[in-house]
């Protein structure tokens, strides 16, 4: 896609640049009004869960066993709405909470997330999910979390204004009851293997779009369950964001992921939003792209004299961000994300005294 390309904050984790330059109000309606359960070729059900986002659904996926349970792959968000169309489509399938045999977490964001303690609590079985997602869930909505405060702090050294700072705590205590109950988790291994719906499935390492999250790949049928890693028509946000210090160049590690899944031969990938498409390695190439001609530009804006990292963000995404805190608060941290890149790769340089403000300048 061209350069032009309409870059907009979209879904529950944040910004997700459009490629495509936007969809109709009419697809809007039709994406979301349409959750019934969808049979998918292999015989799994894909059930689209609203959200309260731009993003507008989640893809859960129900996996049919031999012995007649089902595992269910990332069951949505927790509000009312998400809750009443699992019990309306359980229901249609015939599938009762005790056919739940475990559910599986790509990752821990709250859209992916939220409802697996809810789940876990009527159909009583396991929830996988690695442990260092697991570790990133409890840092957010842990007793006692003080993400809140150290994200507000951090975005202010970095040039946030205090209008748009003080809505930050209130905003990120909205997703607490959307991610409770909060599961009881059991280990997912990256780099070991899961039988599911009668196929062997490599437990892959997916970085960059949150911290843990995996892919799951089966060779046999050559389906990817993608997580948020791949998707079709729109990016997945990458955020640098405090309390990242084992991964603090998260596009770096991003774009390698992107380079390995690209290795896969796929022939259906199953997408944590959007619709199934069939290759995995080339829409891994184009979002490797995207980003590349993302950190063009903001080395361009660079060019252009030192700035903090908040001046860099509203230039890039809008300042009609500053109304959607939401929004903002993942275009901020992409921001950085991608200036962390530039430093690693020598283009850019930081610097402030210890305790902010820090400004980014062109090395
Ligand atoms: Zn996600």
């Amino acid at each position: 896609m061209s350069g032009t390309a309409k870059e907009r904050t979209d879904e529950g984790r944040g910004i997700s640049d459009r490629e495509d330059g936007g969809e109709t109000a009419a697809e809007n309606a039709a994406q979301r009004g349409d959750t019934a359960a969808e049979r998918l070729e292999n015989g799994w059900f894909r059930v689209k869960i609203p959200l309260p986002y731009s993003l507008r659904y989640v893809n859960s996926y129900l996996i049919p066993e031999a012995d007649g349970s089902w595992t269910l792959i990332d069951p949505g968000l927790n509000t009312a709405e998400s809750r009443d169309i699992w019990l309306r489509e359980l229901n249609r399938l015939g599938i009762r909470f005790r056919d739940i045999g475990r559910i599986v977490l790509t990752h821990q964001h709250p859209d992916h997330y939220g409802l697996a303690g809810w789940f876990q609590l009527q159909a009583g079985c396991p929830v996988l999910m690695t442990a260092e997602a697991g570790r990133y869930a409890r840092r957010l909505w842990g007793s006692g979390s003080v993400f809140a405060a150290e994200l507000t702090g951090w975005f202010r050294n970095h040039g946030m204004p205090e209008e748009l700072l003080v809505q930050l705590g209130p905003h990120l205590a909205s997703f607490r009851e959307r991610v409770e109950p909060q599961p009881r988790l059991t280990d997912l291994e990256p780099g070991s293997r899961l039988d599911m719906g009668g196929e062997s499935w490599q437990i892959i390492d997916a970085p960059g779009h949150a911290g843990g999250g995996v892919c799951l790949y089966s060779d046999a049928s050559m389906t990817l369950i993608a997580g948020d890693q791949v998707l079709p028509r729109i990016t997945p946000n990458i955020s640098l964001i405090p309390g990242m210090q084992e991964d603090p160049d998260p596009l770096g590690s991003y774009l390698d992921s992107l380079r390995e899944l690209s290795g896969l031969e796929t022939r259906q990938v199953l997408p944590g939003h959007r619709d199934p498409f069939p290759d995995a390695g080339r829409r891994a190439m184009e979002i490797i792209a995207h980003h590349e001609r993302r950190l063009e530009h903001l080395l361009g804006l660079l060019a252009e004299g030192p700035a903090s990292a908040f001046d860099l963000c509203e230039r890039e995404f809008g300042t009609h961000l500053r109304h959607n805190i939401h929004n903002l608060r993942f275009a901020m941290s992409e921001t950085l994300a991608h200036l962390a890149r530039l430093a690693k790769r020598g283009k850019a340089a930081v610097s402030g005294p210890a305790g902010g403000p820090w400004t980014y300048a062109s090395a």
